[in-house]
């Protein structure tokens, strides 16, 4: 397992969003975590990246317990997240977003960048390379010198995506990424996922939208008022009564 959540629970003030909540996701899956608007989703998904300590229990990546630790210590060693809200530059170019992304590239400051010229001409390009495959990969190679603030709230998010692989993570959770996305792009998206999973990534994939989530995902964790209520594959999901009872709001 690459990612293993134990007991967690996440108190804000007399608010339990999250209580006891255990779930493993393994080595190249990609991994849901579905419940109702309010289950707790993305409070769990910041506690895993760093966002959030946990009130109680542990988070382990790779073995190493991470619990406690940065954001910045988790995304180094690995694990990358995207925002519900995309977090690029809206008044850069696509492209230029996905150029600053990579951490501790010469040149970043100016002397070094006089000191070894011909170092830094050849990092840029192979960081010009990697955007521009992505972006390839992503059907959004039309797009490269178009501002963020024009596009589309799906082709953001789609960006978005891509500058996090820009950092080569093993495992990108990704929050609600076909909230305001048209059916087209949303189709887009899935392929894009099934092929960077292909490609080795891991995925965990925080959503409300049960199609969306099982035509992705090989197994999924079902959240409500903060438990991890079931788990299985998707046609396993779409057979449990209380799944069924809370999408349907049976209960409370
Ligand atoms: P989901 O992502 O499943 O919709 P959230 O994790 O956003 O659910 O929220 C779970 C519960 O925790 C909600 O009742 C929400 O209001 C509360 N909550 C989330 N974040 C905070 C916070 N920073 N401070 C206080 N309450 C919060
Ligand atoms: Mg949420």
């Amino acid at each position: 397992m690459v990612l293993e959540v134990k007991n967690v629970s996440k108190v804000f003030g007399g608010l339990r969003a999250v209580h006891e909540a255990s779930f493993q996701v393994k080595e190249n899956s990609i991994t849901g975590l579905i419940g109702p608007n309010g289950a707790g989703k993305s409070t769990l998904f910041n506690c895993i990246a760093g966002y959030y300590p946990p009130s109680a229990g542990e988070i382990f990546f790779k073995q190493e317990k991470t619990s406690g630790f940065t954001a910045d210590e988790i995304a180094k060693r690995g694990l990358a997240r995207t925002f519900q809200t995309p977090q690029g530059f809206a008044q850069m170019t696509v492209m230029e977003n996905l150029m600053v992304v990579p951490k501790g590239q010469v040149g970043e400051k100016p002397w070094q960048g006089l000191i070894n010229g011909k170092k830094v001409k050849e990092q840029e390009e192979e960081i010009r390379k990697k955007a521009f495959k992505l972006l390839a990969d992503f059907g959004l190679s039309e797009q490269k010198n178009d501002l963020i603030a024009n596009l589309s709230a799906g082709e953001a998010r789609i960006v978005e995506i891509a500058r996090q692989l820009m950092l080569d993570p093993e495992v990108l959770l990704l929050d609600e990424p076909a909230a305001g996305i048209n059916p087209a792009l949303q189709n887009h998206l899935i392929q894009v996922l099934l092929k960077l999973r292909q490609q080795g990534l891991t995925l965990l994939i925080v959503d409300h939208n049960l199609g969306f989530i099982s035509s992705l995902c090989d197994y999924i964790y079902v959240l409500h008022l903060g438990q991890i209520i079931a788990e299985g594959t998707p046609q396993e999901i779409f057979r449990n009564p209380r799944v069924v009872e809370v999408y349907l709001g049976g209960i409370a």
